[in-house]
């Protein structure tokens, strides 16, 4: 098995093109996935695998995630700068409509999401328009749709755009500080709690690092040893390589668009690498 997982960041809005705008990418990936005869499985068979819970065979799978979960990961928005956005869901949807549902039967996107409602609130405020495009409303419907998973990427992403003290004592503006069970149990467990409650019955099961940090406490001790408190099957950083049966199911790694890659030509390099 080598699977790469790519990510998106929908508030990745910096102009109109390929290079600098997620949905841009994010659409135009669909079709050059497609065009190599990759199949696109949602995150969650890729965990089941790595954990010897299911056998399907992934050969030539692909993954989609996409990290912190505004209202551009759902609806279609005005952009101030840059004009109308279309959502990562109604990408996937024109996707559909072009070239059929036969084309990607499993496709699927994970969209990782920030628990705390009043962290949302500050990041709103503070990095996007404060036009309340951090909201929770979608994540049902989202998920209700079959196309989107909704998942865990923390308590409030210890972020700098929040002008409160961090959790326990942390410095904000990193991950690397929640090295601690107190820390952990609030970033990672409290966080599935509340987006649990806001999708249920569904739940989560799926962790991704704020900022790709993971630390060695939380690789080897809290995720490892105390399932029965976070429930999380697995957790997701960077590391820009192929998913195989020897990657860290704690820390698995991932592609990031804008990073990683930044044009077709390179994530195609990517996707036959990994092939
Ligand atoms: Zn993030």
């Amino acid at each position: 098995m080598r699977v790469p997982v790519l990510t998106y960041h929908a508030v990745n809005i910096a102009g109109n093109d390929y290079n600098g705008n997620d949905h841009v990418a994010f659409a135009s990936d669909l079709r050059l996935i497609d065009d190599m005869g990759l199949r696109i499985v949602p995150a969650g068979w890729l965990v089941d695998e790595m954990m010897g819970a299911a056998k399907r065979d992934l050969t030539n799978a692909v993954v989609l995630t996409c990290d912190d979960g505004s209202h551009f990961d759902y609806f279609d928005l005005d952009h101030p700068s840059h004009g109308r956005q279309r959502s990562l869901y109604n990408a996937m949807a024109d996707f559909a409509d072009e070239r059929g549902a036969d084309a990607q039967p499993n496709l699927h996107l994970t969209c990782f999401v920030i628990a705390s409602p009043e962290a949302r609130e500050h990041i709103d405020r503070g990095c996007l328009a404060g036009a309340g495009w951090m909201g929770e409303e979608w994540w049902k419907p989202a998920l209700q749709s079959g196309r989107i998973g909704i998942e865990n990427h923390s308590l409030d992403h210890n972020h700098t755009a929040i002008p409160l003290p961090g959790i326990a004592g942390m410095e904000r503006g990193s991950f690397f500080p929640v090295d601690t069970r107190e820390r952990a149990d609030a970033e990672i467990a409290d966080a599935a709690r509340y987006i649990d409650a806001a999708i249920a019955p569904n739940r989560t099961t799926l962790f991704c690092y704020p900022f790709g940090q993971s630390n060695a406490y939380l690789r080897e001790e809290y995720f490892p040893r105390h399932t029965e408190t976070h429930r999380m099957r697995a957790a997701f950083g960077d590391g820009a390589a192929p998913v195989t049966m020897q990657s860290d199911r704690w820390n698995v790694p991932r592609y990031i668009c804008g990073w990683h890659w930044h044009s077709p030509d390179e994530l195609r390099a990517i996707l036959r690498e990994a092939a």
